[in-house]
């Protein structure tokens, strides 16, 4: 992947270039995002070193800047002037710059002063997670980091509970479990999705009601990174395939009786009823 003599790419056009990179799998970059990073004249990241690993890894090597939105007003000023005369990537330490990561004030200020933004697509946690779910994904609503003290993010969640979508959260493995405890008592119903790691070797997505989750967890301490899904509230389920769904998600994480109690208590289905469907679906 090296550059030649031969071969030295052509300059991109002056501005400012958003470009989304792997969440782990670095098979991941598309053949824009790399054409790009080898013809700009600098790169502006997070983490000059977690970025360095990136360029290395495609052959390339380009001066990179360390930039986040609350660096000096003054140092975002001189970047976007240099824009004039001078393409600039900007990247995150993984995934879509801007999606909770730095990248809207240059944004802005560049807008502003007329240099022109370009936005290269790519991995995106918060939506590989939406599309491995298996959630309803025709309305969600992306909702960055849940607040790392229990009384905010219970504020969160009550504040989204009647949101007819299904809702996306960023979340770290150690809080994982409050968080869920949190999501139990304020959504007891809901079903909800846990992906880590996408994309990397040790991947994994478990759906399940919060009890079931929390039992997994607890017996499984979650390592890596972690997006959380929600699916909508329950009104929704109107139909036999959504009871199977939520039993099929429940079975996932616990015993049979205690899936048909989970699911029972957030459908106000009768037990017996939910126990002889769990059954017929355990035999398949
Ligand atoms: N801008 C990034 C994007 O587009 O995905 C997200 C940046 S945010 C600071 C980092 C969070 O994204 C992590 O704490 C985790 O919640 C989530 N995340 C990143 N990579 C992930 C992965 N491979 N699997 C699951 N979640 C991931």
């Amino acid at each position: 992947m090296s550059e030649t003599a031969s071969s030295v790419p052509e300059p991109l056009e002056p501005g400012l270039y958003i470009v989304a990179t792997p969440i782990g799998n670095l098979g991941d970059i598309t053949m824009r995002a790399a054409d790009v990073l080898r013809r700009c004249d600098g790169v502006a990241c997070e983490d000059t070193r977690v970025t360095g690993k990136l360029m290395k890894h495609l052959g390339i090597s380009k001066p990179l800047w360390r930039y986040d939105d609350h660096s000096e007003h003054r140092d975002r000023g001189r970047l976007v002037e240099s824009m004039r005369s001078r393409a600039v990537a900007l990247v995150s330490d993984a995934g879509t710059p801007l999606v909770s990561d730095p990248g809207y004030r240059l944004v802005n200020d560049c807008r502003a002063e007329g240099i022109a933004v370009t936005v290269l697509p790519g991995p995106c946690a918060a939506i590989a997670g939406l599309s491995v779910s298996g959630l309803p994904n025709d309305r969600f609503l992306f909702a960055g980091f849940l607040p790392s003290k229990d009384k905010a993010r219970r504020d969160v969640l009550a504040e989204l509970a009647d949101i007819d979508s299904t809702l996306i959260f960023y979340e770290t493995s150690p809080r994982l479990t409050k968080s869920l405890a949190a999501i139990r008592d304020i959504l007891p119903d809901r079903e909800i999705a846990v992906g880590r790691e996408l994309t990397k070797m040790h991947e994994e997505l478990r759906r399940g009601l919060a009890d079931g989750l929390i039992a997994w967890f607890d017996a499984h301490p979650p390592k890596g990174e972690i997006v959380l899904l929600i699916g909508p509230p329950l009104e929704q389920l109107a139909s036999e395939a959504d009871a199977d769904a939520l039993l099929l998600a429940a079975l996932e994480t616990s015993k049979a009786s205690q899936a048909v109690a989970q699911v029972a208590k957030a459908t106000g289905l009768d037990r017996k009823l939910l126990y002889a469907r769990a059954m017929e679906l355990k035999r398949g």
